[in-house]
């Protein structure tokens, strides 16, 4: 298999077939983010990429599920993405579904009739790593769009029936801007469908922009509690029926929840974990961080 830099797949694709689309991150321009630090971005030739089906073929010919990797191969163009989607069926016969990473920027250049044709060859489940649905905060997180781009390109998503799913993250809008930030965040992703939302919440690591604009005291991180209760404002205004996995590391208190059947069974457990744990014990389980998620 032809893996270089850094492979990443969410935990949810854990039973998912593995392969490389792609490499590093298109983009590299999020302040808080070095997972792909010093890596170039690089689409695999398709021909590693139909080694590496061959191979796949050899030992799980019958796989149903087929992880894309790379920070958002998705920002191949159509027809790329299709010669690729056909390339797998030609090797994995019953393989239903390709998924991957996508940036809401790697929509944008798709019409919807070709995101139903992609649909129609496999392509679905993106991962999207929106972060939030507030415009203050994506621009102070440099993520490149704005909460209007998330609602153009995320409906052109579900015209063509493809399934997505966001990451939001806790703690982005930093010191006193927890509260706007989940407000305005569940209030965007209220009018979409997100087949379900992951929840990271904020870790500084030194080879990033905003540890560096911390120590320049430019951006002043938020607190623990502040992060739940940002959280449970983000649960409580979310007006959908989704999941909630607020249970990755970066989460002092993991939780989950089915909304909005659960929503005050999650709230009251984070209250509980407010009430009970002192700020300083939240801080230094975040300073033995290794990575983002
Ligand atoms: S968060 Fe995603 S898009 Fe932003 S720099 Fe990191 S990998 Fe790239």
């Amino acid at each position: 298999m032809h893996f270089t830099g850094r492979t990443w797949r969410p935990p949810y694709e854990a039973h998912s077939v593995i392969i490389q689309a792609a490499s590093g991150c298109a983009y590299q321009k999020c302040r808080f983010c070095n997972l792909y630090k010093g890596e170039c971005f690089k689409i695999s030739p398709i021909e590693e990429f139909e080694e590496d089906l061959a191979e796949i073929k050899s030992y799980q010919p019958y796989a149903r599920r087929i992880f894309w990797t790379g920070a958002n191969p998705f920002v191949m163009s159509y027809e790329n993405l299709k010669l690729r989607a056909l390339t797998v069926r030609d090797y994995l016969i019953k393989c239903r579904t390709m998924a991957m990473f996508a940036s809401i920027r790697d929509i944008k250049d798709k019409e919807v009739w070709q995101l139903r044709k992609l649909k129609a060859m496999g392509i679905n489940g993106l991962s999207i790593g929106v972060e939030s649905g507030d415009e203050e905060t994506l621009s102070l997180a440099n993520k490149g769009y704005t909460p209007a781009d998330i609602l153009e390109q995320c409906r052109k998503l579900e015209e063509a029936d493809i399934e997505y799913y966001f990451v939001f993250m806790t703690g982005l809008a930093g010191k006193g801007g927890g509260y706007r930030n989940a407000v305005n965040s569940a209030e965007l992703f209220s009018k979409l469908n997100p087949y379900f939302i992951s929840v990271d919440s904020l870790t500084l690591f030194p080879d990033t922009e905003f540890y560096q604009m911390a120590q320049a005291g430019q951006f002043i991180p938020a607190g623990e509690k502040e992060r739940i209760r940002e959280l449970q404002v983000f649960i409580n205004h979310l007006n959908i029926r989704t999941h909630v996995f607020a249970n990755t590391v970066s989460n002092y208190a993991p939780v989950t929840a089915y909304l909005p059947y659960e929503r005050e069974k999650v709230t009251s457990e984070l209250q509980y974990v407010i009430d009970h744990t002192a700020e300083q014990t939240m801080r230094d389980y975040r300073a033995n961080l290794k990575s983002l998620g």
